[in-house]
């Protein structure tokens, strides 16, 4: 199985709630990164590693997240 992981960056607030709830560890704040609205926006890191449980999507409160399995 393969997943995908999709983040609409500009709209995150870089809250870092989907980052506490990964079981892989893999969402991280891209702290390089600044968003239009001036937050670090969250991202996956090693997309190989996802298991596509879609927490992520699930805990984040404003629903920018879109897990797709293929
Ligand atoms: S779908 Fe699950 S494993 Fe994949 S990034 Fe989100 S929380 Fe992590
Ligand atoms: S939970 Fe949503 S708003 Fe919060 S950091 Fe993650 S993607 Fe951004």
């Amino acid at each position: 199985m393969e997943a995908k992981v999709t983040f609409n960056v500009d709209r995150c607030k870089g809250c870092g709630l989907c980052v506490t709830v990964c079981p892989k560890g893999i969402v991280a704040l891209k702290m390089t990164e600044t968003n239009r609205k001036g937050y670090h926006p969250a991202g996956v890191t090693d997309m190989s590693k996802c298991v596509a449980c879609a927490s992520c999507a699930k805990i984040c409160p404003d629903s920018i997240i879109t897990v797709e399995k293929f």
